[in-house]
């Protein structure tokens, strides 16, 4: 039963991501060490009024929930670790996103001496967000159009 559960659940992630229209897809967020600014606007996106969930898609605690990895703030050494346990957690198939300047490697934050390199270089980026921080309708904006199938997934520039 176990088995047959997993086997729907991949199917479902794989027919939702392939379709370029989610249905159902989940998203993880990470902290990776930003300044707040990045989570303000992301809780904003699930208010009643952006309403992010009549696109198909939910923040969920857990990473083995999650199709999408949404990562904010420059990857501080302490959060290096922790980042790649959440990203080995996932299923596949799986998305990473960067949101906000500091996540796309922008230097905005951060003693260099304490960060652990740009988050394009420890995980495949697939959706990018620039913006210090982006608004609401640019975080779903960019989810979207990184779900669709063939979307770029050239370096976005800093805002
Ligand atoms: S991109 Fe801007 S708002 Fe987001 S964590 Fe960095 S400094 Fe803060």
């Amino acid at each position: 039963m176990y088995v047959l559960l997993r086997q729907l659940a991949t199917i479902r992630r794989e027919a939702s991501l392939a379709r370029g229209r989610p249905r159902s897809l989940a998203i993880r967020h990470v902290d990776a060490g930003s300044c707040n600014g990045c989570e303000h606007e992301l809780g904003a996106v699930t208010n009643p009024f952006h309403d992010l969930q009549r696109h198909g898609l939910d923040v969920v605690a857990s990473p083995r929930h999650a199709d999408i990895l949404l990562v904010t703030g420059p990857v501080t050494t302490r959060m290096a670790e922790r980042l790649l346990t959440a990203y080995r957690a996932m299923p596949e198939p799986r998305l990473v996103a960067a949101l906000g300047d500091c996540a796309l490697g922008c230097n905005v934050l951060g003693d260099p001496a304490e960060l652990a390199g740009p988050l394009e270089d420890m995980l495949p980026v697939d959706i990018r967000i620039p913006g210090c921080p982006p608004t609401p309708d640019a975080i779903a904006e960019h989810i979207l159009a990184g779900l669709k199938p063939g979307a770029s997934r050239a370096r976005a520039r800093c805002s």
